[in-house]
């Protein structure tokens, strides 16, 4: 099997962190400071079951200003190369504008969606359940996995969900 699997997502949720895990090597830059990953990196994940490439994308938002717009073009064209979205949330940040923005975008391009709780490592149990119910509420996710991109907790399961939908 293989694929491509894009990571979407706020700035700062993970996504660097969660690619360079799954890969093994530091290809994409990461960063405390939000909106490190400028432009669309490529890497691929190879396995017995198959290939994966991962699309980063820099967070796709509302823009603010010109660059803004720019990243959130460039997260945009990733959609037309993907066969699953992988959606990667953390869950200190509540459900506001920019979730519902990209769950509406998420909604017209029909591809299976992946949502990812990150950073469980830092919250209890119970508040990971609450945000799992939140964002049920919001569409309809094809799988929805609690992880830690820093710890490697759980990157198994999103890798095996991603080989499902390719
Ligand atoms: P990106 O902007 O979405 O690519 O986010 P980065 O991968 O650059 O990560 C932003 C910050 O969050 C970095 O300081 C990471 O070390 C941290 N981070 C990422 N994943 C985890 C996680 O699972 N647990 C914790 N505690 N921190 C994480
Ligand atoms: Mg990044």
């Amino acid at each position: 099997k293989s694929g491509f699997a894009a990571i979407i997502g706020r700035p700062n949720v993970g996504k660097s962190t969660l690619m360079n895990h799954l890969i093994g090597q530091k290809i994409a830059i990461t960063s405390r400071k939000p909106q490190t990953t400028r432009n669309k990196i490529q890497t691929v994940y190879t396995c017995e079951e198959g290939q994966i490439v991962f699309l980063d994308t820099p967070g796709i938002h509302k823009a603010k200003n010109k660059l803004g717009e720019y990243m959130v073009n460039v997260a945009e064209r990733t959609f037309k190369d993907a066969d699953v979205i992988l959606w990667l949330v953390e869950p200190t940040t509540f459900i506001g504008a920019g979730e519902r923005h990209i769950a509406e975008q998420l909604k017209n391009c029909k591809l299976p969606v992946i949502l990812v709780i990150n950073k469980v490592d830092t919250v209890k149990k119970e508040e990971v359940l609450s945000f799992i119910d939140a964002y049920r509420k919001i569409m309809d996710f094809a799988e929805i996995i609690p992880a830690s991109a820093l710890r490697g907790q759980n990157l198994e399961t999103v890798i095996q969900s991603i080989f499902k939908y390719l």
